[in-house]
Parts: C-alpha cells; structure tokens; sequence
C-alpha cells in the first residue's frame, strides 16, 4: 500500500482512454491512492474530473512555475473555484524555476520576479482556504530558486506546510525545509546510479519527514528510464529506497502513506 503523492495523468502522455487502465495497474501494484496535480488553468477541470470519477484520486490545482506566462494576471478567482472542491487537497503545483531559460521578450530577472508573485499569491490563497501547497524548485546550478522559496515560505509557514516535491538532495538543503515545518518528497531520481545526493538523502531522511511520487509522466524508474513513467512504477521506487534505508517495504509503506495522509488530508 503506497500512495503516489504527485503525478500528472492530464498529460498528453496519457491519452484520456487509458486513464481506466493506468488507474488499474496503479492499484494491482500496490498504489492504492494517487493525487494528480495540475499546472495551469487548463487542466484543473480535467484533472477534477479524474478525480470525482475515482475514489482513491484526488487533486491539486495551480499554475506551474513553467505556465505563469501564458496565464492571466488575475488567476486566483478561477484557481479558488476549483480549488474549494472537495478532491482538491492542496494548492500545487506552483513554485520557482530558474533551469529553463526565460521565454522570448522576457529577461530572466521579470520572468522570475512573476513566478515568486504567483508563488506568494498561492501561499495566500492556500491559507485561505486551509490546505497546504506542493513546490517545485529547480536550479541550472546553486540553490537559488529554493533560498528564494523559502525565503516566501517562511513567511506562511504559520499556516500553510509546503512539501518541495522532487527532492534532490543533499539532505543539508532538507534541513531548511523541515526547520520550517515543511516536507520533501522523493521520485525514482534516487534510483539512478548517478544521482547520489539523492539516494543519500532518501537513505537518510526522517520517518515522516518525507512522501513518495512518480511525478509520472516524467522520471521512470530503472529498467524503465527514459521511457514514460507511470503511477504503478512508484513500486520499483518504493522497493529501491527501502532497500536503501535497511526497511522492509512495508515499514516504508506505512510511515509515507501516513505522512502523506495526513500532508494532504486524505
Ligand atoms: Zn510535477
């Protein structure tokens, strides 16, 4: 029993006919609950949808880091209305990219100033509304984008627990996380051979200081990788970090699946 925390199934990726069997092959392999987060206005109602028709899904609603320049100034009035609906268990994904270059017309400097206003606008209405907020930070290099979430998140941090999904290590960047309160969560990135921060920091992490997610479509565990990834491939991952920390896969099942039930509510 494991829950995939954060994963896209209003991808493109995913035509809309195979979500009945992406579902299925998600429970048969021990994922039980999936929460699929969506990235800009939209894909809230597709991703709702999915939702209501499917017990053990519930969602997420914002405007991805990636999205704020093709969205509205004024998105918060449609983002709350679909975010008081009662499968929508947090506010995500939002938060701050600085790996991808800034969009034609844009310079890096007002390309990221927009996406820390929408970050702050999502903080507020998350605590409006009483639930939590998922983050995505990424960097080309340094720790820029995450010093500058948390320098937001702090001011919220009273009311609203943020988890930084696809947490890449090393666990020292965790620790400014979890001083606030906040949690991290780990994808098949701990998985590759390469990517040693992250296997460390999923090795070493406190019990209930941290979830599970595929973030399918992206990221596929080995012998999967580089190939689409999907909510059943959390197995493989969940296998590999439990292996990693000396627990049986039912020790780590139990304190993610509880942790994260109690992040989202669920
Ligand atoms: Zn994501």
């Amino acid at each position: 029993m494991i829950i995939d925390s954060h994963c896209h199934l209003v991808s493109s990726k995913f035509p809309e006919e195979e979500i009945p069997s992406l579902i299925k092959r998600a429970h048969d392999n021990g994922v039980t609950q999936l929460v699929t987060l969506a990235t800009h206005l939209g894909d809230c109602a597709q991703n709702l949808t999915i939702a209501e028709a499917y017990e053990t899904v519930f969602t997420c609603v914002a405007i991805h880091p990636c999205d704020v320049i093709d969205s509205t100034d004024a998105f918060i009035p449609a983002l709350r209305d679909f975010a008081k609906h009662e499968k929508c268990v947090a506010i995500g994904e939002t938060g701050l990219d600085y790996f991808h270059p800034a969009p034609e017309g844009w310079t890096e400097q007002k390309y990221h100033q927009r996406q820390r206003d929408f970050l702050e606008q999502h903080f507020a209405l998350a605590a409006e509304l009483g639930k939590n907020i998922v983050i995505h930070t990424r960097d080309k290099k340094g720790t820029a984008s995450l010093d500058d979430a948390l320098l937001i998140y702090a001011k919220w941090a009273d009311r609203v627990q943020a988890v930084f999904h696809c947490f890449l290590g090393p666990l020292e960047n965790a620790t400014r996380i979890f001083d606030l309160g906040g949690l991290i969560s780990f994808t098949a990135i701990s998985t590759f051979k390469s990517a040693n921060d992250c296997s460390k920091a999923a090795a070493d992490a406190p019990i209930g200081s941290f979830m599970l997610e595929t973030d399918s479509p992206y990221l596929a565990p080995a012998p999967h990788r580089g190939k689409r990834c999907e909510p059943a491939y959390l197995k493989k991952t969940a296998e590999h970090i439990a292996h990693l920390r000396n627990e049986t896969i039912e020790e780590l099942c139990n304190h993610t699946t509880q942790t994260t039930r109690k992040f989202y509510n669920i």
